[in-house]
């Protein structure tokens, strides 16, 4: 059995995967934000309950909204009670076995790379377009984390020059939560997307946005033009550098439909004149996306 607990800022998800990655159990429960043991206490009950009841001990997989440093203590902003805390080496003395901990853009990547449409697909490029912008590269069913666990965070690097001109007439610099000015974060995210809509026109949320542009109003018309094409350009940069066979997104903004037509269209421009572009696809897995990336963190490596 494969176990993945999604930690989030309001519950824990919990999920237990059979060997052909099947989901056969899911609980969840709030989350003691600013309880730590308590937050332990949740996480090794479900483990020891689903051992009893499987007759098996299972593999434990945890995705934060956050990172785990190099001396092993979790920084997140959003589950207070274990920022700072050996999140990891904590619950494996409680339930003697590894526990494998990753960022849940990660996990939503591998949740992704290990679904039926992307069998063929060696290398996967998961990116969320939520209330925030990032991302997670899984090659061969494995995510690559980096050094310091920042591979694929790439909501912090800054807007490429041609997509800061194609905002707009006097493109807003937006300062960003890690410090830095103009990370991607802030404009490519549905957040940015709202934010960058009431710099220009009004403030109208993503669906009211979506919704003129359907209509054809003007103003959401050329603003939408604008920003697929400000996507295309941050994205041809995303994939010179990691030259991914698919491409998958997530978050709230990936329902925005057209972006899986407009695209296409735009990115070759954005590439070296030899690339193809790799495949896009929406995540298949929704909400339930970090619970299995979570469990699969024990797969293939
Ligand atoms: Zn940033």
């Amino acid at each position: 059995m494969y176990y993945g607990f999604d930690v989030g800022g309001t519950k824990i998800e919990f999920g237990a995967f059979d060997k052909q990655l099947n989901r056969i159990a899911t609980e969840r429960y709030a989350t003691p934000t600013k309880d730590y043991a308590a937050l332990i206490d949740t996480l090794a009950m479900l483990v020891e309950k689903y051992d009893a009841k499987f007759g098996e001990k299972g593999t434990v997989g945890i995705g934060i909204p956050g990172s785990e440093a190099a001396d092993g203590t979790v920084l997140t902003v959003n589950v207070p009670a274990a920022n700072g805390m050996h999140l990891r080496a904590d619950l494996e003395a409680r339930v003697d076995r590894e526990v494998r901990v990753s960022n849940d853009a990660n996990c939503f990547a591998l949740s992704e790379a290990w679904d039926e449409q992307a069998k063929e697909a060696k290398t996967v490029f998961g990116l969320i377009l939520g209330t925030g912008f990032g991302g997670g590269l899984v090659i061969n069913g494995k995510v690559i984390n980096g050094k310091n666990q920042m591979a694929g965070e790439v909501g912090h690097m800054r807007m490429p020059i041609d997509a800061w001109l194609r905002l707009g007439d006097k493109p807003p610099m937006f300062a960003c939560g890690c410090g830095n000015q103009g990370c991607l974060d802030n404009y490519l995210s549905g957040r940015g997307f709202e934010q960058l809509y009431a710099h220009y026109y009004a403030p109208l949320s993503a669906v009211e946005i979506i919704e003129q542009y359907r209509l054809g109003e003007t103003n959401a018309v050329a603003f939408v033009d604008r920003f697929f094409d400000v996507l295309a350009m941050c994205f041809g940069g995303l994939l010179t550098a990691f030259d991914p066979d698919m491409v998958v997104l997530g978050g709230g903004l990936s329902n925005f439909d057209e972006i899986y037509h407009e695209l296409p269209k735009r990115l070759p421009h954005h590439l070296l004149s030899a690339a193809k572009p790799p495949m896009l696809m929406k995540a298949q897995h929704g909400d339930s996306g970090g619970v299995r990336g979570a469990a699969f963190l024990h797969l293939a490596h």
